[in-house]
């Protein structure tokens, strides 16, 4: 195998182009696939404009398929639905208009002093809302979200993952955003969880978003963060580096740059981290194949103390946003 710490750039940064915005960029970090040990190396660079960070060159089409197994991730089975708590119920009935909710008394009663002590971000509620979900797995998300009043759909690109889904009776397209085809103005809101790091180029599918969102609609994104405390802690061996799959890695300024070309406005951002992605980023840097670091008691404590300063220093390993269409 290839030391990837002795391998020298491919790339001429004079040659590389930002996806986001067309501008150069240096070399940033060579990785390999950690998550299937594989022994092939890949080039990222970041933009010298607006710090993007992007795989060197982007992979065709047929090269991004074979990044991924069919095992790979959640495609295994129909997931139980989510047990959402009555005090968590109380604050989406409270601060997000879920008013057709099932709560008992008590907890409607409480739920604007739960509300000041525990603050949940998510989507105020549309009646009759429609709901998109893009990259939707085996459909958790769908039916958790549906099961608060929403009507979602999804779009998945792994058949076995449509297959999960539509046995579980949800309306999921099979294929990508683009040949999906939507109408313009479909949907009052579009979730896009972990997907824009997989997508090549950003803003044609930015654009795509915009177009199908109806107006005062809202997308939601979640993504790495490439100004995480962890990934400078712990550099190519980062998890959320996902090589080769995650094709760029973005600042949350780059996702707010993006969305608002097309109209689309922040109305909300966050970073968060949890203990795993940093007990997996130690598996990676410690070449550990035994217990793994997420399942020690000891290492788990610890990499609470990580969560809290990531927290404390604005720079969780994950973005959360949402956007509204003007
Ligand atoms: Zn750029």
């Amino acid at each position: 195998m290839n030391n990837i710490d002795d391998i020298k750039p491919k790339a001429d940064s004079l040659e590389s182009k930002c996806p986001l915005c067309n501008s150069k960029g240096f070399f940033s970090f060579q990785g390999r696939d950690f998550l299937f040990d594989k022994p092939e190396t890949y080039q990222y660079m970041q933009c010298i404009n607006c710090a993007a960070v992007y795989e060197e060159p982007m992979p065709t089409f047929d090269e991004i398929v074979r990044y991924y197994p069919d095992d790979y991730d959640v495609y295994t089975k129909i997931p139980p639905l989510k047990h959402f708590s009555f005090s968590k119920l109380g604050v989406l009935h409270y601060k997000y208009n879920y008013t057709d909710l099932n709560i008992p008394w008590l907890f409607r009663l409480l739920s604007p002093s739960i509300y000041a002590f525990k603050y949940c971000d998510t989507i105020r509620f549309i009646p009759n809302g429609k709901g998109l979900d893009i990259g939707c797995g085996n459909g958790k998300f769908i039916r958790d979200m549906n099961s608060l009043a929403w009507q979602f759909e999804g779009v998945e690109f792994n058949p076995i993952a449509v297959d999960i889904c539509r046995r579980a009776g949800l309306k999921v397209f099979h294929g990508d955003l683009h040949t999906a085809e939507f109408k313009d103005n479909s949907f009052d809101l579009v979730t896009a969880r972990h997907v824009i790091e997989h997508i090549p180029d950003p803003t044609i599918f930015m654009r795509e978003i915009a177009r199908i969102l109806k107006k005062r609609g809202r997308l939601v994104i979640k993504t790495p963060n490439s100004n995480a405390l962890g990934r400078r802690w712990f550099g190519m061996h980062w998890f959320a580096n996902d090589v080769p799959r995650h094709l760029m890695l973005f600042f949350p300024t780059n996702l707010k740059v993006l969305t608002k070309r097309f109209g689309l406005c922040q109305i909300a951002e966050k970073t968060f981290s949890k203990p795993r992605i940093i007990l997996k980023s130690l598996d990676y840097l410690t070449g550990n194949l035994g217990k793994p670091y997420n399942k020690r008691k000891f290492f788990r404590l610890l990499a609470r103390l990580y969560v809290l300063l990531a927290f404390i220093s604005r720079r969780g390993d994950e973005v959360f946003a949402i956007y509204e269409k003007i």
